[in-house]
């Protein structure tokens, strides 16, 4: 980790670093280059664009994309800026509300030490981070054209959050998925998730992978199209022991609580899949107590990680 970037298809590269253990893409093309996610603030943006520069002094980066809201794929946006931002509308939408949850959670606990891969001055960075906001937003797909070759960014459907995307390198058989896939870690089910829905999610980014596709997750090492469809599984898995529970009567409390041989992630995982999923389900069934108990308890475990 933290060696700069590696090529993983032609012309696309990733850079794995230390701190949340998070992914950056660069797709290199004629007329400029893209980097995907820019980490977890303004100093950290400005080392990426440092390693962009050994990989090429040459390259000039005019996109920005944002897999996701969350602070460790968007704080470094401010460090690029020659570049457009791009983002789904729902990122723009939710960044400011999601920067003030995520620097107040910080405030609160830094949660920094060895164990956590990051320290207090990273935290420090962090906070101090005035964050740019997506230039150039879109609800279901825009692409980018670097000349010779054409980058696509689709939205299809909710997941991880309501609006992660994938970015496909079509002509190298390369997509990035953001924190709909991790590797280094099980996916992560925060308190902005949408547990019924995210398998569906993948299940049509798959329709674009065949069994030679690169996908780089948001975290961790490069994965299959196969490695996809098995995470896939797990996190429908989740959704149906979520539905069936719910369908059942169970109260939420009980449902949180209560081991099932089928769920793929530990209880203390899942807790705010479960409390999202009660939520939407009740939602999608009209039952009015139970999203009110649903939305009054809210937001499991407080310490920031990887996200
Ligand atoms: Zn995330």
């Amino acid at each position: 980790m933290g060696s700069g970037f590696l090529e993983v298809a032609d012309q696309v590269f990733v850079a794995r670093y230390p701190q949340w253990d998070v992914n950056v893409g660069l797709v290199l093309g004629r007329d400029g280059a893209v980097v995907v996610d820019t980490r977890a603030s303004s100093l950290q943006g400005f080392e990426v664009l440092d390693d962009i520069r050994r990989l090429g002094a040459d390259i000039e980066v005019r996109h920005v994309v944002n897999t996701h809201v969350h602070f460790d794929h968007t704080f470094g946006n401010g460090a690029f800026t020659a570049a457009t931002v791009h983002a789904h509308a729902n990122v723009a939408r939710s960044l400011d509300a999601d920067v003030e949850r995520i620097k107040s959670l910080f405030r609160a606990d830094p949660g920094d030490g060895p164990e956590a891969g990051y320290t207090s001055r990273d935290v420090v960075e962090v906070l101090a981070t005035a964050v740019r906001a997506p230039d150039s937003t879109f609800g279901h797909s825009a692409t980018i054209d670097l000349g010779n070759r054409v980058v696509t960014m689709t939205w299809s459907g909710r997941g991880h959050t309501d609006g992660d995307i994938s970015v496909h390198v079509a002509d190298a058989g390369a997509m990035f998925l953001g924190d709909l896939i991790e590797e280094s870690a099980p996916p992560s089910f925060g308190q902005d998730c949408w547990p019924l829905e995210w398998a569906g999610t993948l299940t049509e980014h798959l329709g674009w992978l065949d069994a030679d596709s690169v996908v780089v997750p948001g975290h961790g090492s490069p994965v299959d199209a196969e490695f996809v469809r098995s995470q896939r599984d797990a996190v429908a898995t989740v959704g149906q022991v979520i539905r069936e529970r719910r369908a059942a009567g169970w109260s939420l409390e009980a449902a949180v609580a209560e081991p099932d041989s089928r769920l793929p992630y530990a209880l203390d995982r899942l807790d705010s899949a479960f409390r999202r999923g009660w939520l939407h389900a009740a939602q999608d069934g009209g039952d009015a107590a139970a999203s009110t108990s649903a939305t009054a308890s809210t937001a499991s475990s407080a310490r920031p990680g990887p996200d």
